[in-house]
């Protein structure tokens, strides 16, 4: 099968005559049109002509010239032994790259020795574990539009496989937007496209690889889905997810070299979107959940929170955290769980230790049953189910995990079969014996001894021949080439027996064999064959029998994953001294209230953080003022991320907090404070808050942050007003609105329900200290001039808006009026050179400078000063998002 169509041509003719090697080289890359192919020769890759350039250039390797009967030609290789470190550069530069290895032994093959691709190494189906990094997922993910039976389109199937651990799962989502919103969640590295359908994303960070569309076909993919679950009907909803699903699985196949199903996708798992909370693409990103622009180990929620000892739990965790929970008993059991383990401090360290041992069951479940394992795999396997007893005693006594405890199987039938089988410290071939214990079987105990049997009589054939000859310096020695020998020096030739046979002659010394060592030798070697043949076959028994119980040794993996998420959310709670949420009684009116709540992440890398309380009743819309960070994003996202957390299963940071259980928080940052995101325009603004405007409920949290920066300041405020106004009056979701236009803060009066809140500051001469401590009341004047100065605007431009102010405060005399501190609500002692203000009377006066602002035609002096500036910059050393940043401050200086 070769379900990929026309790629990137690895093999062009390079030339016209080929020998018989090239050719088979030549028809395997036609066989994989979209592959790299690399070609085992002994101990090396290799490829040739076109492919060699690229292998060469990718990996760094030489390109050197080949030359047969029919001329020259390129060509270059990588070391089959060290080939990871290559296959990974090859793979990073969106090759496939298809193995062609050599199937039959290159000493007994007459002729060519014959080749084929086992397989296909692709961004989404990498197995090899040295170019897996250790707990991540790898899946291969598609699409399908979802049709009704009289063609209308009626949403879309999705479905990703782990060729690397076998987990399968699909969903359908309703619109497009889910679509981009479930491929954030899965990440997946490689995405499969029919030839002919649309592109799903053109931004998402995957490859995209075009199918044969044959595969996508209805019957075809629900013929192959049979092969895997029994009845598909069950655990799939609907056509286009059939679809999808049967050609993840046709692609994992074909990538893994196989002909039929692979064994260990032995389960399709069904998500259903509305069973859990739902997070889009914005809010994963503007939350720092994980670290999605692979720049390493940045601060992120899951950093956080891993403290998992394995692979295993890690992965577990993840999905976690990318699926909280709506259910809440199943959220409550989590927390019970967690829980328990923050009560017990012991159970915690212990059961941590333990799971540090488990191997990365998963995986290895994976490699045993598609025949990949060697014995230090089996190893592995056995020595995480030893830890299985003491993980059951462990948790016996806690009631809260008293499912995973009868969950765990210790699968004792396999630990003892691989125990009795398999030496303890194997090595890593398996054809050169030392992998089979002794009193293991019958015959191959009985060939080893005869091998060593022989070998004894070998060792003490040099005393016997001694005495025998007379010859004092007989000795007797053995080689690869010419096997076992006497060996007699020269001066002693003449007492050589009769029955010697020479065999080897040195300069020194002559070589012999006797007929009696000759038959040992052979009975020594012809055992040694057989019992390594042997070994090898018992080890795939061995092996094969393991594989059969793929399905419990993943029910063990997934108890085990559990056990230390769980375990690495306590921990958590405890370094970082969360608190258990209580979540609100189902029936009540979802509301939020949060005492002490801090960021996550932002009190990680912060000297001393300022913990604030939430207090938003249902259907409340907060509106929060301040300037620039002075902290609102942090207050809103660690709102968002307490109740997040909390359907995740785990403690909050906050002294106390009673949630909701949401169905969905949105986030939309504005288009400057979304710079990394790409496409600042306010075209995505308006696009992004339509789907909330559909999509909200009572259940939704939202969080605006400076919304309508994208367009004019006037459209800016009539936007963010009209939406509030329809969240507030329509959706009755709970709100959180940063927001730069003060005039929004008039809403509070208009609507029950709305209210404002602000961050204060306090101001020293000309230093702004923020306090990050927010405060019921809008927030006065702005800040802007304080905070365009510490960001460096330069003085003539400063000084020109403080006169600006001055002149339409009318108070000439003191340019700081305008500049104001807000008040000091939460009753900080005010330094003595503060001024504080009535909130309202400073919100009114900041609206009535932005009015005059706005009236102001753009002065000689201010574009003067913006030009000089723009000559200042130095557009080399600045990184992209500084150049925006800029390039928005000058704009905005203009604007004002
Ligand atoms: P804004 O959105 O108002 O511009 P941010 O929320 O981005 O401000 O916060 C700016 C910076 O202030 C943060 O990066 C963080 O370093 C600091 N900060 C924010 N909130 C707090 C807090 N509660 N305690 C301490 N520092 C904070
Ligand atoms: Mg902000």
């Amino acid at each position: 099968m070769t379900p990929v169509t026309g790629l990137p041509p690895a093999m062009a003719d390079c030339k016209d005559d080929v020998t018989p090697m090239l050719s088979q080289y030549v028809e395997l890359c036609e066989q994989h049109p979209d592959a790299l192919v690399l070609f085992q020769v002994g101990d090396f890759y290799e490829a040739f002509c076109e492919a060699a350039e690229e292998v060469a250039r990718v990996c760094e390797v030489t390109l050197t010239q080949r030359e047969d009967s029919t001329g020259e030609y390129p060509m270059a290789g990588i070391p089959i032994d060290n080939a990871a470190s290559y296959l990974e550069r090859l793979v990073d530069a969106d090759y496939r790259v298809a193995l062609a290895d050599q199937v039959e032994d290159a000493e007994q093959a007459s002729g060519l020795v014959d080749r084929a691709v086992t397989r296909v190494i692709t961004p989404g189906t990498v197995v090899e574990d040295e170019l897996l990094a250790a707990g991540s997922t790898t899946y291969v993910a598609s699409v399908v539009e979802r049709e009704t039976d009289d063609g209308e389109r009626d949403g879309y199937g999705i479905a990703a496989v782990d060729a690397s651990t076998g987990e399968c799962f699909v969903t359908t989502v309703p619109t497009r937007g889910n679509v981009r919103e479930e491929l954030d969640r899965i990440q997946p590295n490689e995405l499969l496209v029919a030839g002919d359908a649309p592109t799903v994303d053109p931004d998402g960070n995957w490859m995209e690889t075009e199918i044969d569309a044959e595969l996508f076909e209805r019957e075809v993919a629900r013929d192959r889905l049979s092969e895997y679950v029994a009845d598909p009907d069950r655990r799939i909803d609907n056509d286009a997810e059939a679809r999808a699903c049967g050609a993840v699985l046709a692609y994992a196949e074909y990538t893994q070299g196989d002909d039929g199903p692979l064994e260990y996708v032995s389960r399709i798992r069904r998500h259903d979107h509305r069973d859990q909370l739902r997070l889009d693409a914005a809010a994963i990103r503007s939350l720092e959940l994980f670290d999605n622009r692979g720049a390493g180990s940045r601060a992120t929620v899951f950093g956080v929170l891993d403290e998992t000892a394995s692979a295993l739990g890690r992965r577990c965790l993840d999905r976690w955290l990318r699926r909280p929970l709506v259910d809440r008993a199943e959220i409550e059991a989590r927390l019970d769980a967690v829980d328990a383990l923050v009560g017990d401090g012991i159970a915690r360290s212990d059961l941590h230790d333990r799971l540090g041992e488990a191997y990365d069951l998963e995986r290895l479940a994976g490699r045993i049953s598609q025949e990949r394992a060697n014995a230090r795999d089996l190893r592995a396997l056995y020595a995480t189910l030893s830890i299985v007893p003491e993980l059951k005693e462990l948790i016996a006594d806690i009631p809260a995990l008293s499912d995973h405890h009868a969950r765990l199987d210790e699968l004792r039938d396999v630990a003892t079969l691989i125990d009795e089988a398999i030496t303890t410290d194997p090595p890593m071939e398996l054809t050169e014996g030392g992998v089979i214990k002794q009193s293991f079987d019958n015959e191959l105990d009985t060939l080893r001894t005869t091998e060593q049997d022989g070998r004894e009589w070998v060792a003490d054939l040099e005393a016997a021949e001694r005495e025998r000859t007379g010859i004092d310096s007989l000795s007797v020695g053995h080689n690869q080439v010419h096997g076992y020998y006497i060996e007699v020096t020269n001066p002693n030739l003449d007492q050589v027996p009769d029955d010697y046979t020479r065999r080897q002659t040195l300069k020194n010394a002559e070589r012999f064999y006797t007929p009696e060592l000759k038959e040992r030798e052979d009975e020594i070697f012809g055992a040694a064959d057989r019992a390594d043949s042997l070994e090898y076959e018992l080890f795939c028994d061995v092996r094969a029998t393991v594989a059969a119980e793929t399905d419990r040794i993943q029910t063990l993996a997934s108890v085990i994953a559990e056990l230390d998420a769980l375990c690495s959310l306590a921990i958590a709670a405890t370094k970082n001294d969360y608190v258990r949420p209580d979540l609100q009684a189902a029936a009540a009116e979802p509301s939020i209230e949060i005492h002490g709540g801090r960021h996550p992440v932002v009190e990680t890398t912060q000297q001393e953080f300022v913990p604030n309380d939430t207090d938003l009743d249902a259907g409340g819309v907060a509106i929060i003022t301040g300037p620039n960070m002075s902290g609102k994003s942090t207050y809103m996202r660690q709102v968002a991320l307490c109740c997040l957390l909390a359907q995740t299963g785990s403690f909050v940071p906050a002294e106390a907090a009673t949630l909701p259980v949401l169905d969905r928080i949105f986030t939309r940052v504005g288009a400057s404070d979304d710079i990394a995101g790409g496409q600042s325009t306010f075209m995505r603004e308006m696009s992004e808050l339509t789907e909330i405007l559909h999509d909200a409920t009572d259940r939704s949290l939202v969080l605006l942050d400076e919304v309508g920066r994208g367009t004019s300041t006037a459209d800016g405020l009539a936007i963010a007003q009209a939406t509030t106004e329809f969240i507030h009056d329509e959706l009755d979701a709970l709100t959180l609105f940063a927001t730069h236009y003060h005039g929004l803060t008039d809403l509070a009066d208009e609507r029950a329900g709305v209210h404002n809140l602000h961050f204060a500051a306090t101001r020293e001469g000309d230093d702004v200290t923020f306090l990050h401590r927010v405060a019921p009341g809008a927030s006065s004047a702005s800040y802007g001039i304080e905070v365009a100065r510490m960001a460096g605007v330069p003085t003539p431009v400063v000084d020109r808006a403080r006169e600006v102010v001055a002149s339409t405060t009318g108070d000439a005399s003191d340019s700081d009026a305008a500049a104001d501190t807000a008040d000091d609500a939460a009753g900080q002692p005010a330094a003595d050179n503060d001024t504080t203000t009535d909130p309202t009377a400073s919100a009114a006066a900041d609206d009535a400078l932005a009015d005059a602002l706005a009236d102001q035609t753009l002065d000689a002096e201010t574009v003067a000063a913006v030009a000089a500036e723009l000559q200042e910059i130095d557009i080399a050393t600045m990184t992209p998002l500084e150049a925006l940043n800029t390039l928005d401050e000058l704009r905005t200086t203009l604007e004002r």
